[in-house]
């Protein structure tokens, strides 16, 4: 579908607990609307595997980083986790809207809140949520990344974090990936396509 004025100037905000199956989602609604663009943002922390600069993030050291919050750079940044910053930096914005396109985001719950607050009716957030915490520390201990300790930390964080749904437009509950990826076409449907 080409961009024009439905799809400019409108933001789309995923936020979830780690585990709640956020990426899969986005990733998926980036697949089947070409006039979505991924918001790439800044990050403090290295490199995963092949992950490349401009593409998953812009990675800078804690210096740069933090200059660049001097400077205003930033449309919102969180240390999501102690030591590492992220960011959306102003100019990723403009040079997503300068092509017409709808953003979307991949960002953590605090930062989904702020952008929600900043944009308002131009944002539409969605607050993506695994069924139970039960289900969220079976799906954590599944993907065999974490360690036991770690695991308990995501889980104590994911409980706070679940404290912030109430400031999101849609609670997306994620319990058979088949349905909501379904109930997320159907939202980007009227936020932008059918509007
Ligand atoms: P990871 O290091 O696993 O790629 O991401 C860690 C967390 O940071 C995820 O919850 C991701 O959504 C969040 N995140 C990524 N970019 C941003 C951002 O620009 N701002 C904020 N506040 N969080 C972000």
């Amino acid at each position: 579908m080409a961009s024009n004025n439905t799809t400019s100037n409108k933001i789309i905000i995923f936020s979830a607990p780690s585990g709640s199956g956020k990426s899969t989602i986005v990733g998926h609604l980036l697949q089947k609307y070409p006039f979505l663009e991924f918001s790439i943002s800044a990050t403090s922390r290295a490199p995963r595997g092949q992950e490349q600069h401009g593409k998953e993030y812009y990675f800078y050291s804690s210096e740069e980083f933090e200059k660049l919050i001097k400077e205003d750079a930033f449309v919102e940044w969180e240390e999501v986790y102690k030591g590492s910053y992220y960011g959306t930096l102003r100019s990723e914005i403009d040079r997503i809207w300068a092509k017409g396109h709808t953003i979307l985001f991949d960002i953590d719950v605090k930062g989904g809140v702020n952008l929600k607050k900043i944009f308002g009716d131009a944002a539409l957030a969605v607050f993506v949520k695994p069924p139970c915490v039960e289900e969220l520390r079976r799906r954590l201990i599944g993907r065999g990344t974490d360690t036991p300790e770690a695991i308990e930390r995501r889980v104590a964080k994911a409980e706070e974090e679940l404290t912030y749904e109430q400031y999101f437009d849609v609670v997306l509950v994620n319990d058979i990936l088949s349905e909501s990826l379904t109930e997320a076409e159907g939202l980007i449907d009227s936020f932008v396509v059918n509007r």
